[in-house]
């Protein structure tokens, strides 16, 4: 994969194109090769190569499906692949690549700028945005990470001093001409909303404008000049390099003081961090003031950071672009300070309104709504039918009440209440979109992308499950629920079971109505329930939701599941499943339980692979 590529002896890193230069010419020979991070592709490469003591440089493009290639060239699954390649056939290139150029002894490949400062604005940005800490604040991270990535690298120009926003022409010429004239000061403004900017250069006393348009791809550049994926990228080019301009930039015409509303903009969260454009590094400089976190309270409601939270909540959670932290799902309704919790819901607090949203063995659940102190949330409540004839299915419900009560987890459907009333009604989180399989086989069009994603939280939500000794006993694709189509919670704990302390297993008493086909041939065998047998479970999961809803074992009943499981035999791939999915299900129907991993192990794994496809 190509995060690898770090371990490699001839990955230098974020070096510019000079700097690859100077190591290829010191050494001797032609075919001597280097690969260093693009400067201008997010997630792409640069192939540098000697021959006859001059350089050439290919730029290696990162292909949305993962794949790997020079501009036009034959696609490879890895930049290492495509160097393989290369040293086999020239193809294009100026010569066969014959030898490494190894980096010098004790150098670490160069970290970019902003992938230094990633990590810090990925975490300001969800801090402020959404409010979060601690655990909540790491999931949401871990899960969202790709398309926060995207968030940030396409969104920080608008906190770079050099950044003016939508102002006219003159006016940038009058902030270029106002102070110091030092040849090379230069400010970037926004000429429209469809993403087309200018960039002002001071040059001998004179306002130079060059316009930077986006193409059809999205990527931006000066009328004939190189491409990049983001403004920095390209403000760090120039600062280095004229390429084309009457020179290069150097000093930052500074945007004046709380001038911080970019109009465009939907996301405010992109705070504190200013760049130090004129030596082209990040420096971590000062806050911008109008966006202080502290007046950010989650649960306020008067201020900056929470109406542009609740906008941007309504835009995107009505949309199916919205990331799990923007839904009124994330975080429990209990984690505002201001909310009580207690386990009871009154009955006067609770509307149910018509429209049912299924039905399971209990009896119907429904939408309802459920007034809290400061707001009105939408809940789904599911009523018991009446029990009169059957205690036991009171208790049932109680059961599974009491461990839905112990977990909270963004991954996982949480109890809001108990509402003992004409009948006994479980209150609990809404997921509108419904269980997976049944969404999966409605949208056979859901991208890999997305599949995985949703996959990957299911695995976040048992990981916690496992962490906090609790056997979920019926995990399948029917007991996931969807709040969006990018957000999966974890639901149904009716046979769910605390596993003791001291034990890694919950034995069952007798065999019961059980989903033999999800089941570990432990469970079957000697009535053993371990998160490895959720981790079983989770595979059959897993196979239901790359073949889009699909029954697994389709046309075999239980016994003869069972039969072909003990066999060795296991499902095969579902039509167009990524291998590497398909090589993680397996592992989950490792027969032995010591042999199979945890979900602390499956979950880093399903992670690695989303990033991979998602970048
Ligand atoms: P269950 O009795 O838990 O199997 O639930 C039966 C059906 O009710 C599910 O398949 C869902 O369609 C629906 N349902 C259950 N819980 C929820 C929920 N929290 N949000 C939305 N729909 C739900």
């Amino acid at each position: 994969m190509a995060d690898d590529v770090n371990t490699l002896p001839f990955f230098y890193g974020n070096i510019t194109r000079e700097e690859a230069e100077k190591y290829l010419l010191a050494g001797t020979g032609s075919g001597l090769y280097l690969l260093r991070q693009s400067r201008n592709y997010l997630g792409g490469y640069a192939l540098s190569v000697s021959n006859s003591g001059q350089c050439f440089h290919y730029t290696i493009e990162r292909h949305p499906n993962e794949t790997y290639a020079i501009a036009g060239g034959k696609k490879h699954r890895s930049p290492v692949d495509v160097i393989d390649y290369h040293s086999q056939e020239m193809d294009g290139l100026v010569c066969l690549l014959k030898t490494p150029c190894n980096r010098p002894r004790h150098m670490q490949p160069k970290v970019g700028p902003f992938e230094d400062l990633k990590e810090k604005l990925i975490r300001e940005y969800v801090q402020q945005t959404w409010n979060l800490q601690g655990t909540a604040l790491e999931q949401a991270i871990i899960s969202q990470r790709p398309q926060l990535e995207k968030r940030i690298a396409t969104t920080a120009h608008q906190q770079m001093p050099w950044f003016h926003g939508t102002i006219t022409r003159e006016d940038s010429e009058l902030r270029l001409l106002n102070g110091s004239r030092t040849n090379g000061k230069f400010l970037i403004r926004q000429r429209d909303g469809k993403g087309s900017f200018a960039l002002g250069l001071l040059h001998k006393g004179q306002v130079m404008h060059y316009r930077i348009d986006r193409d059809k791809t999205g990527k931006l550049s000066i009328p004939d000049g190189k491409k990049f994926d983001t403004l920095w990228q390209l403000v760090e080019h120039y600062s280095y390099k004229a390429d084309g301009l009457l020179r290069v930039l150097t000093e930052t015409c500074v945007r004046p003081e709380g001038e911080t509303d970019m109009s465009s903009s939907d996301h405010p969260g992109l705070g504190h961090t200013l760049q130090n454009a004129a030596n082209g590094v990040f420096h971590l400089l000062k806050k911008i003031p109008t966006l202080d976190r502290h007046k950010g309270s989650r649960y306020g409601s008067a201020d900056r950071v929470n109406t542009y939270e609740s906008r941007e909540a309504t835009n995107r959670a009505s949309s199916n672009e919205a990331m799990p932290m923007e839904t009124e799902v994330y975080e429990s309704p209990y984690a505002d300070p201001d909310e009580l919790k207690s386990s009871t819901v009154l009955r006067e607090q609770l509307v149910l309104e018509d429209g049912e949203l299924g039905s399971g063995n209990f009896g119907t659940v429904m939408r309802g709504i459920y007034k809290m102190r400061k707001s009105k949330k939408p809940v789904a409540v599911k009523i018991l039918k009446n029990s009169d004839n059957d205690p036991s299915m009171r208790e049932e419900m109680l059961r599974e009440a009491n461990v839905m009560q112990q977990l909270d987890n963004p991954y996982i459907v949480r109890m809001i209440g108990i509402c003992e009333a004409e009948n006994l009604m479980l209150v609990m989180e809404l997921a509108e979109l419904g269980p997976l399989n049944k969404f999966l086989q409605k949208n056979k069009q859901t991208s890999m992308k997305n599949v995985t994603e949703l996959v990957h939280q299911v695995s976040m939500g048992m990981k916690y499950l496992e962490e906090h000794n609790f056997v979920h006993r019926d995990l399948a694709a029917r007991n996931v629920l969807l709040v969006t189509q990018h957000y999966a919670k974890i639901s149904d704990f009716g046979l769910s079971k605390a596993v003791a302390e001291d034990q890694t297993y919950y034995r069952a008493e007798a065999h019961g109505k059980w989903p033999v086909k999800w089941y570990a041939p432990e469970c079957m065998n000697y009535f053993k329930f371990s998160s490895k047998s959720d981790v079983w479970s989770f595979g059959v999961l897993m196979w239901e939701a790359f073949s889009f809803g699909q029954k697994p074992y389709k046309g075999m009943k239980g016994n003869e599941v069972l039969l072909m499981i003990e066999s060795g035999q296991r499902m095969e791939s579902p039509v167009n499943c990524p291998p590497e999915i398909y090589e993680l299900m397996k592992t989950c129907w490792i027969y032995r339980v010591e042999e199979r991993p945890a979900f602390t192990v499956i979950e880093p794994r399903l992670r690695e692979y989303y990033y991979d496809i998602a970048q």
